[in-house]
């Protein structure tokens, strides 16, 4: 990995009255790697996200994205993200649900067909999205988080509530989109799937970073609490 961090965070706290979420959390994100932030639920993986993408303001420590404030419009414009259920038109096609995007960011119509070719929707793409299952509807929220090619991709969770297959293909397009050379950082809560997505990933516990490295370093660490939850 060469350049700047698509991501710098150095000292990150942040409280929801008396729940700590993050306690001081420090880490880079390099570009041309997928990682995945690995933690059991409310380890804070929602919240470092939502910080990432502006959405959630830290109550001290420093946040830099693409070089820029978090939120800030020119920052946004290199981000694609899914971060909870994307809000489509029931009645309008998985198709044009993205025209609409696309055109209201002025983007061609050439790249909907190719953000839903990443995803494999083409064949579905002109059916009604009330039609779709949560997989498909999951991959149409991805292609619309794809518009546009942004460099950094952020996805929590992005197969929780799918069925196998649907949990299979979402792996299988995210190293797609990976190998592609776009940077992702991903939310989950089982080391199989990080495993099997990421080249890299960060270890929280408690609103902490406990480990930040290559998938295989921190397979091999003996550490108590990574063993802990590796195993859940
Ligand atoms: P999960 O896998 O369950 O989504 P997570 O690792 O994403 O967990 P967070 O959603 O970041 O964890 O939550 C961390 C802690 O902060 C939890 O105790 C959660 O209840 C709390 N929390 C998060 N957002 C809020 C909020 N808006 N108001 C109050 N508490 C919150």
């Amino acid at each position: 990995s060469t350049g700047q961090p698509a991501v710098e965070i150095a000292g990150v706290r942040k409280s929801f009255g008396a729940v700590h979420a993050l306690r001081g959390v420090d880490l880079r994100v390099m570009p041309g790697h997928v990682y995945g932030v690995l933690g059991p639920n409310g380890a804070g993986k929602t919240t470092l996200l939502r910080i990432v993408l502006g959405l959630v303001r830290p109550d001290g420590g420093s946040v830099t994205v693409l070089g820029g404030r978090p939120g800030h419009p020119e920052t946004l414009k290199g981000i694609g993200a899914l971060v909870e259920s994307p809000a489509f038109v029931p009645y309008l096609s998985g198709r044009t649900n993205l025209k609409v995007l696309a055109r209201a960011r002025g983007l061609p119509n050439d790249e909907v067909a190719r953000v839903l070719q990443v995803v494999d929707l083409t064949d579905r793409a002109d059916e009604r999205f009330a039609g779709y299952s949560l997989g498909m509807g999951q991959r149409l929220g991805v292609a619309a988080a794809l518009l546009g090619s942004p460099g950094l991709l952020i996805l929590d969770e992005p197969t929780n509530g799918l069925d196998p297959e649907g949990v299979a293909s979402m792996r299988t397009f995210i190293r797609r989109i990976g190998e592609q050379g776009t940077t992702v950082l991903l939310s989950s809560h089982l080391l199989s799937e990080v495993q099997q997505i990421c080249d890299r990933v960060i270890v929280i516990n408690n609103g902490r970073v406990i480990a930040d490295d290559t998938v295989s370093a921190v397979r091999a660490r003996t550490g108590a609490t990574v063993l802990k939850i590796w195993a859940s």
